[in-house]
């Protein structure tokens, strides 16, 4: 057990010694003893003991120690006041913190001040806005197995539920495919993950804190309990038993995070599932109701368009490929001109999940291209946009009773604008921005009651009045009167006293120990009245009060206090009936984020000569069951911006033509050949327009990814094992609706075994699968198979020379590459000559060598795959076997074997 965690063994074994404070401090980490306890003590979160040391050595804070008369404690403290960056760096580090603050006023107790764990902060369950990206969701998961949707046997399903605590986004899926499951947790990245009973972790990330939680939230009974209160019938609204188990259990964990976070409850923190008893199974009251968790969205990941972990790195959508790459050197990069938070979060939701529905394509494209043709309406709406706060986590701020007076001026703020934005759509002509235009809903109700109720610019803290506007309350303005009253008459006190007494240079002050006072020089004190009361003697003067001034300042001070307490109870009271708004807040967030999402896709458009894909619909082509490509002067997204001058290129596909393969030089521009055609093709189905002057195709159902050993950099696993792993899976699950890009296949191993591997692979494909298919190869045999099978064929990039100089073209072209300029690249790279020449003649000498063959140097120094080939012909009986492999229904290890029994009939035979 992690040291800093739990009870320190030096307060355990002596707890009922120890002081009232520390016998606290105690408790509290054994009750939250899965995270690292931040103990107020006046201005300071304190941690003691293992826990101490470990802070200060990872927050590089001083380690002191604590002493009193049960011993000596380490001790390192955190200021309350900028706690949120220390919190950051302790969850960065992989811990979950608890939060104990004093829960009453040091004064109004005899003993020991309570505290109580007011926050459980976890790296999922983030609600601080410091600790969160704005433009992004922080996602807690949920994994549960149950029994599936039809009378398979118990259990086989697994379900995957994820919440946004900040926004109130909540979704859940399920499969009985745990692969499938995986993928859509690549998708959303959760930070963090409760497992239920039985149900694998492994389909999590390793950078996925799982958190163990009471495994009897996963309860069928339990989890239907908790999700009807929030949503109704479980059933009616998702698919299965393991749906259910999954998303109570999380509504569960959520309601547990949120601690006792409510102001001024003191969290009783018994939540934490171990303890409870049977009768009280939930351990959950109403108050605990996250109210702001209106909508529960059950999908099927077969509507989407399915990308693995492997292709969204490999087609760069959210993480640059190259180690230390530009952030901007991603799709999401070069896609995003939203100018809010809401709207950055739901382009990111887009490009996760492409769609497959032509209509829904079509939705969303009308709509780009009518703000695409309206430069006015799309300037003009990105600017209002940019005054919209994030609505979404305000609400929920809100509801949760987070919320300051300032928070609600800026939803007020944001109520303002959306009139106006609402009038740039009043004219609008496709369906999707008429609803836009009908959803935004400026909720004048919400905005005249804070405009009523809330001065403009009101203080941060929420306790201490200066909050409510005048004319709002009447009891407040009375109060405030009172006060005012009160203050005038000692503001006239100074001239009236000075009248009467004669004295003229009598002062009326104020300081916060004496109060009010009345100040006399000494050479005056003779004048002073009968009334005057001393109570402080300075140098050169004396200070006095009166009775009649001390009831006032009483009068003042009372009525000031009450209207403190006034204005907080008149803010709460506002703050929860906008609280009761939370779905129609909800609702102009959604439509509020989706223009802005909108007027991104059609500003990229305008701006960088994006055109309209056009959607073929796969249902309605029925002589054309396959998907169809064709793409006139495509460009990469992301390349094209960094490179000086980018060539455009096609890319043609049908079920005539199905799999290419590609040939050219190393730099030439394979990769972004094949990338710049997923990336289209995927773009096109979030619903944006694409780079390229023309495009038509059939939307894909899943794109497979599989980039060779030198273009990979992913460590860890032997790169031929990784790439194997890849292949089955591609060879297992591709189909004829599937786009497939394999970038370099083979390289892992040695240059026979490559080509074999290929050639197995590519007939598979092209025999078997049907998938549409970009295959990048330096295997120039590959070619020439190519030519054989039917619905294959061959493109390549040539290179040209000019007095040695090698100029890349990077335009494709049909036909295969007729050499590599593998040694021209080298000197282009900066190798040096001697090298360059002894290459040359080497090459020269293998030319003449082979009087039949074209010969292929490799970048990495290896022979050519034809050399061995023509050398040694394959006997047909190895041929036939090799032809035969099923390489989809092997694993790696089998396929490994099999080639060496091959290896060696090859030896025998030649
Ligand atoms: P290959 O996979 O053939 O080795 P890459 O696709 O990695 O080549 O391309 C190498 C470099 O060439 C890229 O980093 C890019 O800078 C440039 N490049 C690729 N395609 C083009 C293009 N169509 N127009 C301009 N530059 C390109
Ligand atoms: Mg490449």
């Amino acid at each position: 057990m992690d040291p800093a965690l739990g009870p320190p063994d030096a307060m355990a074994e002596k707890r009922d010694e120890l002081t009232p404070m520390m016998r606290q401090y105690h408790d509290l980490c054994a009750r939250y003893d899965d995270a690292i306890v931040l103990f107020q003590v006046g201005d300071f979160y304190e941690t003691f003991c293992g826990a101490a040391e470990r802070s200060a050595r990872l927050l590089e804070i001083a380690l002191t120690s604590r002493e009193d008369s049960t011993g000596e404690y380490p001790m390192a403290g955190i200021p309350i006041d900028n706690a949120e960056s220390y919190i950051e760096d302790l969850l960065e580090a992989g811990y979950r913190v608890a939060v104990a603050d004093q829960v009453e006023e040091p004064g109004e107790t005899s003993g020991v001040v309570e505290r109580a764990v007011t926050r459980v902060i976890t790296p999922g369950t983030l609600t601080e806005d410091e600790l969160l990206a704005s433009d992004d969701n922080n996602f807690v998961a949920a994994v549960a197995r149950g029994r599936g949707v039809d009378t398979r046997p118990a259990d086989d399903e697994l379900a995957l539920a994820l919440l946004d605590v900040s926004t109130g986004d909540f979704l859940a899926t399920s499969s009985a495919a745990t692969e499938a499951i995986a993928d859509e947790v690549s998708r959303f990245a959760p930070a963090e993950a409760v497992v239920g009973p039985n149900a694998p972790a492994d389909v999590l990330p390793d950078d996925c804190m799982v958190t163990p939680f009471d495994e009897h939230v996963f309860d069928r009974e339990r989890a239907a309990a908790i999700l009807s209160e929030y949503f109704g019938e479980p059933d009616a609204l998702l698919a299965s038993d393991a749906e259910i188990r999954a998303c109570g259990a999380l509504l569960a964990y959520a309601e547990y995070a949120r601690g006792g976070e409510h102001e001024g409850e003191t969290g009783d923190g018994e939540r934490n599932g171990d303890d409870e008893t049977e009768e009280n199974a939930r351990g959950i009251g109403d108050s605990d109701r996250l109210e702001y968790l209106t909508h529960l969205t059950r999908y099927d990941p077969r509507e989407y368009l399915l990308l693995d972990a492997v292709a969204l790195r490999s087609l760069e959508l959210f993480e640059p490929r190259a180690v230390n790459g530009r952030d901007d050197a991603t799709l999401v990069g070069v896609l995003d001109e939203t100018a809010c938070a809401l709207g950055g979060r739901t382009l990111r939701d887009w490009l996760r999940r492409p769609l497959l529905e032509s209509h829904r394509i079509e939705a969303r494209l009308d709509a780009v291209e009518e703000l695409t043709g309206s430069v006015q309406t799309r300037e003009h709406c990105h600017e209002l946009l940019r005054d919209v706060y994030d609505l979404e986590r305000l609400i929920g701020r809100i509801s949760r009773e987070r919320a300051n007076a300032r928070d609600l001026r800026s939803l007020r703020d944001t109520l303002a604008v959306v009139p106006e934005i609402r009038s740039q759509l009043a004219d609008a002509d496709c369906d999707r921005l008429r609803d836009l235009h009908e959803n935004l809903d400026p909720l004048a109700n919400v905005r005249e009651l804070i405009d009523d109720a809330v001065v403009s610019d009101p203080p941060i803290e929420i306790t201490e009045g200066g909050i409510i506007a005048e004319g709002y309350d009447s009891d407040l303005d009375e109060l405030r009167g009172t006060a005012r009253d009160g203050k005038q008459w000692i503001d006239d006190l100074e001239a009236r006293e000075r009248e009467r007494t004669g004295i003229d240079s009598l002062k009326v002050g104020y300081n916060s120990v004496h109060g009010y006072y009345i100040e006399v020089t000494n050479p005056n004190l003779d004048a002073v009245p009968e009334n005057y009361q001393r109570r402080q003697t300075l140098k050169n003067s004396e200070r006095f009060v009166t009775p009649e001034l001390k009831e006032r300042e009483d009068e003042i001070v009372g009525a000031e206090e009450r209207a403190d307490e006034r204005e907080y109870e008149l803010f709460c009271a506002v703050r929860s009936d906008i609280g009761g708004e939370v779905e129609r807040v909800q609702g102009l967030a959604d439509a509020l984020a989706t223009l802005d999402a909108l007027v991104s896709l059609a500003t990229v458009a305008a701006q960088y000569d994006y055109c309209r894909p056009e959607i073929l619909d796969p249902e309605s082509e029925q002589t054309n069951s396959g998907v169809e490509i064709d793409i006139t002067g495509g460009r990469h997204p992301v390349v094209e911006r960094t490179q000086e001058s980018f060539v455009p290129n096609g890319a043609q596909f049908d079920s005539e033509q199905r799999l290419a393969v590609i040939t050219g030089p190393n730099m030439s521009g394979k990769s972004t050949y094949m990338r710049q055609v997923a990336q289209i093709v995927l773009l096109a189905q979030v619903g944006s327009f694409v780079p390229a002057e023309s495009a038509r195709l059939t939307p894909v159902e899943r794109i497979f990814t599989r980039v060779g050993a030198s273009d990979d950099i992913a460590g860890g696993r032997s790169t031929f094992m990784v790439e194997m792993d890849e292949l089955a899976t591609i060879l297992r699950d591709a189909d004829e609706r599937s786009l497939v890009l394999l970038d370099e296949v083979g390289r892992g191993t040695s240059t026979a075994d490559g080509l074999a591997i290929a050639q197995a692979i590519t007939e598979h494909l092209h025999d078997v699968v049907d998938a549409t298919t970009l295959f990048a190869t330096h295997h120039h045999p590959l070619t020439e198979l190519a030519d054989d099978l039917p619905e294959a064929f061959t493109l390549h990039f040539e290179v040209e020379q000019t007095d040695g100089e090698v100029v890349f073209q990077h335009e494709i072209e049909p036909g295969a590459a007729t050499g590599s300029y593998g040694v021209e690249v080298a000197t282009a790279a900066g190798v040096p000559e001697d090298v360059v020449d002894r290459s040359r003649e080497l090459v020269d000498a293998n030319a003449a060598a082979e009087t039949t063959a074209e010969t292929e140097p490799t970048a990495d120094g290896g022979t050519s795959e034809l050399e061995s080939t023509e050398t040694a012909p394959v006997p047909d009986s190895v041929a036939a076997e090799l032809r035969d492999l099923n390489v989809g229904h092997m694993t790696p290890v089998e396929a490994l074997t099999e080639l060496d029994r091959l290896q060696r009939l090859l030896e025998e035979e030649s």
